[in-house]
């Protein structure tokens, strides 16, 4: 028996199935489900939820040193993460340190241009729109966040890119841009929530600008695996030898 067996599914999403833990704490299951396009594409990575559960634990517990809150709290398997309960805002907030993705195809951007100062952008996380991109205006509009709410996730935003650059650029890593999703507590804080991982990133190889991320699968432009594991010997020194 594992830790979830016996606790009530509160939501099943693409790569990650969340439980009911107390009152206070979810569980997050990571499962090595991968999918991109809008799930148009979906494979099963073996130990993927492994890799992207140990990733994301650690990066959310340098934040935390580093003075940012989350929802993590500790793992309770390698693939499983109580994290405090939360309601989360229904945007994607992404930072952009150097041009890739959804903005060289969509804007006139030349792929691989370093932004002077990072963009950060909302997108309303819901598949049925296509994740659009909103402003200020129609997030307020849409009920989603105050003025002042969406001013504080950018800041937190801004944190979260400084700590997570310094500390990948230590591993040779550069950070072309990455999502957070961020909830809120019953006191109406407002924590880093989700995952910080390969899924959610962009990991570039600083010597060579390789992707160490999910873009070897939406793309096939490499061993996806390969890219998570070798994020996580950089991370923690060396990949486990029964992975
Ligand atoms: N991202 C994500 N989930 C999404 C959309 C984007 O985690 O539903 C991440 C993605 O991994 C990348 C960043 O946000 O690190 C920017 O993604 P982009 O808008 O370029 O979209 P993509 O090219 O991935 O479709």
């Amino acid at each position: 028996m594992q830790v979830g067996d016996n606790l009530k599914e509160i939501a099943k999403g693409k790569a990650k199935t969340v439980y009911e833990y107390d009152e206070e704490h979810y569980l997050i299951e990571f499962r090595d489900d991968i999918t991109a396009f809008d799930s148009v594409k979906h494979d099963i990575v073996g130990d993927k939820g492994y890799y992207n559960c140990q990733i994301s634990a650690k990066l959310f517990e340098i934040l935390e040193k580093n003075g940012i809150r989350t929802h993590y709290v500790k793992l309770l398997e390698p693939n499983k993460m109580l994290v405090k309960k939360v309601e989360i805002v229904p945007l994607e907030v992404i930072v952009r340190n150097i041009a890739a993705g959804s903005i060289v195809r969509e804007y006139p951007f030349k792929e691989g241009t370093v932004f002077e100062k990072p963009i950060v952008m909302m997108d309303y996380k819901d598949d049925e729109y296509h994740d659009p991109l909103l402003n200020c205006d129609m997030i307020q509009a849409l009920g989603i966040a105050t003025e002042n709410e969406i001013k504080k996730m950018k800041e937190i935003a801004l944190k979260v890119n400084d700590v997570l650059k310094e500390y990948l650029g230590s591993i040779d890593i550069l950070l072309p841009d990455f999502k957070i999703e961020i909830g809120k507590d019953k006191e109406g804080n407002l924590l880093v929530a989700d995952e910080i991982s390969p899924d959610s990133c962009r990991f570039w190889d600083a010597n060579t600008n390789k992707s160490l991320d999910k873009d070897n699968y939406r793309f096939d432009k490499g061993d996806v695996l390969a890219g998570y594991k070798e994020v996580y010997r950089r991370m923690f020194g060396e990949v486990p030898k029964q992975k």
